[in-house]
């Protein structure tokens, strides 16, 4: 067995005992293969091994893998957009879990439009308050959302944050409650047109955890493809 998918079988395992840990726990999750500086060959190795979902944070590795991958993988841009950059992912990815910005909002739709779609977008919440970290605020999110969603070609479908990065994964468990806790809250006011599918939260040193505190989709690089040279 390769080591890619020796990897990937051991994260499916704890997603599974995370998941019969956690009462909060998602039934489904979503296992993202982070892809950052990662080449075509290793990807279709973890292809392979049953990943059907890549996530990428710049749109210019996008754009130089994506012709090199099969039609039925889908791409998620995990990574902060600008603005500038939307016209050209637009027609390749699936679902976008970075919104922050009323502008790019506001660029997605009317790039969406011209591409003849609707996209699929995550709030990003700067849960941890992080200076460094794109994202809203906690408290600014439901504003945000009721700002944006009636925009037609892009559909709200859920919230992501990433976890500050902490020697001991137990000090992110707040932060993923918390999170968890504003879906829940944004999905009681059932605001018209708005989706809580998905909450998009733990990353390799971090996943366990956020399946336990409801998170469907886990986006992990290093545990899969071994740690990052830059
Ligand atoms: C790089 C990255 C990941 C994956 O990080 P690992 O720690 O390698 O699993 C997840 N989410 C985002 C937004 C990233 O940029």
């Amino acid at each position: 067995m390769s080591q890619i998918m020796a990897q990937i079988e051991h994260i499916r395992n704890e997603i599974r005992a995370a998941q019969n840990r956690g009462p909060n726990a998602s039934k489904d999750v979503l296992l993202l293969a982070v892809t950052k500086n990662v080449d075509v060959d290793r990807i279709k190795a973890a292809i392979g091994s049953g990943i059907t979902a890549l996530g990428e944070n710049r749109v210019q590795e996008i754009m130089q893998k994506y012709d090199k991958i099969p039609d039925h993988i889908s791409w998620h841009l995990i990574g902060h957009l600008q603005t500038n950059k939307v016209k050209y992912i637009i027609d390749k990815v699936s679902l976008i879990h970075s919104l922050d910005s009323v502008n790019l909002a506001k660029e997605i739709n009317k790039r969406a439009q011209k591409a003849g779609r609707v996209m699929p977008v995550l709030v990003q919440v700067n849960v941890a308050d992080e200076e460094t970290k794109f994202g809203l605020p906690t408290e600014d999110t439901v504003d945000f959302i009721k700002e944006v969603k009636d925009m037609p070609y892009i559909k709200i479908s859920g919230l992501m944050t990433i976890g500050p990065l902490v020697a001991d994964e137990e000090e992110v468990r707040p932060i993923f409650k918390e999170l968890r806790l504003l879906r829940d809250k944004i999905k009681q006011m059932e605001l018209p047109g708005v989706a809580m599918d998905y909450l998009s939260m733990g990353m390799t040193n971090d996943y366990r955890v956020a399946v336990e505190e409801g998170s469907n989709i886990v986006r992990i690089g290093s545990a899969i493809f071994g740690a990052r040279t830059n």
